[in-house]
């Protein structure tokens, strides 16, 4: 595994490699989610690049940025497991100068939900990825459904910008009780994991209303509400795959969220249906 630490050294790389090229962005402290991501690419693609980048643009005043977990030998050890051909691990001012263009998110999309919870954190997270997109310049690249409205916004950036890579979805995965894997999960004592438990089980009470023929985005919201209530939850929405809200869900252009703070963590997690 070559490790790369500049969009040059990336470029000299992957001049010794030929074929697709499947691309992996990740913030590190990687965990099988992430992995399941990385085997993908791996299945797809003859070459697969995967970077780790704690992006500071996307961290808001106040935010983890300083004790984001870092776990530089077990994430190279897991990336070389995995198959990986070119780990992309730069440093922040390899990545940014000053004064520099960016990304704004679009009005709406951007700002609503997540956005409205962390305004301008998609400026930020659009802004790196598409930096790393043209570092890479990969035929695929992999994102998670766990991070919904980042996964449709870069989707949309690829189309507003005719950028020429396919983005694909990748199912969120949880641990065996249901929680979805993070890598802010560490941040859980014994007691708060048990209570994070409750975002999956909101979800899993939606879904299982929806199975039943609930449709009516209120009465499900509000049940799901009913199980979340010990925690600070910041929302929970319905909406289509264009991030509108709606009032019924309409089978196979659906997605349910739900964000909400345990202790001092901020965890989301969502389901597609
Ligand atoms: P992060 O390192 O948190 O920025 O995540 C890097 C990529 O992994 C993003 O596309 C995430 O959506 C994805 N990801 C994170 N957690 C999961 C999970 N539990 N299942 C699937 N993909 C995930």
């Amino acid at each position: 595994m070559i490790i790369a630490r500049s969009a040059q050294e990336l470029r000299e790389a992957l001049s010794t490699k030929n074929g697709s090229v499947g691309f992996v962005p990740t913030m590190g402290a990687l965990h099988i989610g992430h992995r399941t991501l990385i085997e993908r690419a791996r299945r797809e693609n003859d070459v697969v690049v995967v970077s780790i980048f704690v992006n500071p643009t996307q961290f808001l005043p106040g935010e983890d940025l300083s004790k984001y977990p870092r776990r530089e030998e077990a994430d190279f050890k897991i990336c070389e497991l995995s198959g990986v051909d070119v780990l992309f691990y730069p440093d922040v001012n390899a990545m940014y100068g000053d004064d520099e263009v960016r990304i704004v998110a679009p009005d709406v999309r951007g700002y609503i939900l997540e956005g409205a919870s962390r305004p301008g954190h998609f400026d930020g997270v659009l802004t790196v990825v598409m930096k790393l997109l043209n570092i890479v310049r990969p035929a695929r690249a992999y994102f998670g459904k766990k991070d919904a409205q980042q996964l449709v916004l870069i989707t949309q950036m690829c189309e507003n910008f005719f950028m020429d890579v396919t983005v694909i979805p990748c199912d969120t995965v949880r641990e065996n009780d249901g929680l979805a894997l993070s890598s802010r999960n560490v941040y859980l004592s014994v007691s708060e994991r048990n209570d994070a438990l409750k975002l999956s089980a909101s979800l899993k009470r939606s879904t299982k209303l929806v199975m039943q023929g609930t449709l009516d985005a209120c009465t499900i919201k509000e049940q799901m509400l009913a199980i979340l209530e010990p925690l600070d939850v910041e929302y929970v929405a319905i909406v289509n795959r264009s991030f509108e809200s709606i009032e019924q869900v309409i089978i196979g252009n659906t997605i349910i969220l739900v964000a909400a703070r345990v202790g001092t963590t901020r965890l989301i997690d969502n389901v597609w249906m």
